[in-house]
């Protein structure tokens, strides 16, 4: 028994040894935190709803980066952070906001982008309420956080992509895109390698499953280009179902897609229904929400959200982007509201 009991030893201490020195050579693999894990730090109570400004955003964007480290998202060529801070007037005097942008290379001879990704910003606390007065932001837009790392993390163990991806974490969406609208308007990458792309918007709904709709599907090619790959994913991408709303214009996709938008052109369409010229390149919103009523309320937390839809929703796209063809072009479709040309 002794005896037995000396080898045993031995073993295992043979063996602790080998575990040490591989350690020193295989370098630390990142936590691969499942869509659960990474939504419940997002919407914890203790992220004060993640208001653009407050005090829970410095460590939220720190996470972040992190998390994009984790993905091999990298700064953008020419820059050597991935934070891209800005401005934006509070109650209270100058906010400070930050963007978290970086890629992923696709290792091919193709020096255009594809543009993916979400705002993490939400809308705060409302403290006159009573019971719950943290607004969690589970679906809007945790959600599509989520999806972008996840889809991130999945193109950047891919040898070889069809273009480079972009992928975007916006602060100050809640107070008016603003944080799209500063890196359209700050680009860190030349506009016109930006073929096309798309924002998320509450993607974790439990709605029909394998179910998703684009904004502005009849604008560009896009929409039916992404239906075929996403069928081929077993994912319906349909048509958006409340078109009168114009979500087209209300998500991060806007300050891309309607550089020049003003409230001239926008009487002139939807007033006087009459084409307006918008310079623009063709950015949409996907989205799964199908008019769920935890929009912007604060039951919009972890028990609003399908994470087994969301994952394979991440899965999906991220494969969709994967089988596009290395010469793909988004073009700008005839429609009755806008003459679209790119910048
Ligand atoms: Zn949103």
């Amino acid at each position: 028994m002794i005896k037995k009991l000396i080898l045993l030893i031995a073993f295992a201490s043979i063996a602790i040894a080998a575990c040490a020195k591989q350690k020193s050579i295989i370098k630390p693999v990142p936590v691969k935190l499942t869509a659960e894990q990474m939504m419940a730090y997002l919407t914890d109570d203790d992220k004060l709803g993640r208001e653009t400004g407050s005090v829970p955003m410095a460590a939220i964007q720190k996470w972040l980066v992190q998390r994009f480290n984790d993905y091999g998202i990298k700064p953008l060529p020419k820059t050597k952070s991935l934070l891209q801070e800005f401005e934006v007037d509070g109650k209270n005097g100058q906010l400070t906001a930050a963007n978290i942008i970086g890629y992923i290379d696709c290792h091919c001879d193709n020096d255009r982008y594809f543009i993916i990704g979400a705002h993490y910003d939400h809308i705060g606390v409302n403290s006159k309420l009573e019971g719950d007065q943290i607004f969690n932001g589970a679906d809007d837009d945790a959600s599509g956080v989520v999806a972008s790392l996840l889809i991130a993390r999945e193109l950047s163990k891919t040898p070889k992509l069809p273009f480079h991806i972009i992928i975007a974490a916006w602060d100050a969406e809640e107070k008016g895109l603003l944080g799209s609208k500063y890196f359209v308007e700050n680009p860190l990458v030349n506009l016109s390698k930006i073929e096309s792309g798309f924002m998320f918007e509450l993607v974790g709904s439990k709605s029909d499953k394998k179910t998703a709709w684009m904004t502005g599907f009849s604008y560009s090619s896009l929409y039916p280009l992404m239906k075929k790959q996403m069928t081929k994913q077993g994912w319906q991408l349909g048509e958006d179902p409340f078109a009168q709303q114009m979500l087209f214009m209300r998500s991060d996709n806007a300050p891309f897609a309607l550089m020049d938008m003003t409230r001239e052109k926008a009487n002139q369409v939807f007033r006087e229904h009459q084409k307006a010229d918008i310079k623009g390149i063709p950015v949409h919103a996907i989205s799964i929400w199908k008019g769920q009523p935890h929009y912007h309320q604060v039951g919009d937390d972890m028990s609003v959200i399908d994470f087994d839809n969301l994952t394979d929703f991440s899965l999906a796209i991220a494969n969709a982007i994967k089988s596009l063809p290395q010469d793909t072009q988004i073009e700008w479709l005839e429609n009755p509201q806008f003459n679209f040309t790119r910048p």
